[in-house]
């Protein structure tokens, strides 16, 4: 078993920081090269594929996973690569758009408590109820006094799973203003790409700096014990990749997921 002891290494801590200037590569964090990254990231791939099936055949635990980021910032490219192989039954990826007029006449809690995992599931959050205190007031979509109570909210919300056999995982993936140009860029230049590029991303990337404040604050004040905030520094893929996957496998080795007891003595049963 490989021994992961930098899975809090991009764990948010209590103190404030400034988003801009925690490192968006992995030099910074890391001191192997890509090749020995890769290797390590598919051999926690090949136990997370085990680690899952424990936890689906246990059937008491779940376990939530939500990716934020900037656009482009790897949301589908993390999904795509650190659940290959993963029995698909047991893991349900929910994406959040703009909410529909029925979201928008319930709370905005409402559609996200829906798509929580249910017992022995990996739920994974493509954005999540944090676009409510992100885009919603970067764009001031409502004003301060209906957002700023959310932070509050979330947490309560985010302990209520906690109490009730949810472990939470938050990732949110750190890529640079320039990185983001690239990828964008690339949508536009590369026509396999071309249907990934929304005119909407670049509304959104005038607001760059506001994203950072927003960002900085959800992550400071929602970073709980019980559902913790992970800096993932985000501009190589490699390393996005294999940041998320420790703190993965780390915290499925520690809810110790056992298949279930045999109800039955099976020796003497003979299949006619
Ligand atoms: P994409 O992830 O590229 O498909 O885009 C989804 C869009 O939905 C993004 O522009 C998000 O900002 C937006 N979105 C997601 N959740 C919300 C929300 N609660 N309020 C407003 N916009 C949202
Ligand atoms: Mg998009």
């Amino acid at each position: 078993m490989i021994k992961i002891n930098t899975s809090n290494q991009h764990l948010v801590q209590p103190e404030t920081f400034n988003l801009n200037a925690v490192s968006t590569r992995a030099a910074d964090h890391f001191n192997f090269d890509r090749d020995t990254a890769e290797e390590e990231f598919k051999t926690l791939r090949k136990e997370l594929i085990q680690l899952q099936y424990r936890l689906y055949a246990e059937d008491k635990q779940k376990l939530l996973i939500v990716l934020q980021a900037m656009d482009a910032g790897g949301k589908d490219g993390t999904i795509r690569n650190v659940f290959k192989g993963v029995n698909p039954q047991g893991v349900r990826v929910t994406s959040f758009k703009a909410p529909s007029k029925i979201e928008l006449a319930h709370d905005y809690l409402w559609r996200i408590h829906k798509a929580v995992p249910p017992r022995g599931m990996i739920g994974v959050f493509n954005r999540s109820h944090y676009e409510d205190v992100l885009v919603v007031r970067v764009l001031n979509l409502i004003p301060e006094e209906q957002w700023r109570p959310r932070y509050a909210q979330i947490n309560q919300f985010e302990k209520l799973l906690s109490d009730t056999g949810t472990k939470i995982l938050k990732f949110y993936l750190h890529i640079s203003k320039d990185e983001q140009k690239e990828r964008l860029q690339a949508r536009l230049d590369n026509p396999e790409k071309n249907w990934k590029f929304d005119s909407g991303d670049l509304v959104q990337r005038r607001h760059w700096n506001d994203y950072m404040s927003a960002f900085e604050e959800a992550l400071q004040n929602c970073s709980t014990p019980y559902a913790p905030w992970y800096i993932i520094p985000a501009d190589q893929k490699w390393y996005r990749n294999l940041a998320i996957m420790r703190v993965l496998v780390d915290t499925l080795r520690k809810m110790d997921c056992q298949l279930p007891q045999v109800k039955e003595d099976l020796t003497n049963i003979v299949i006619d």
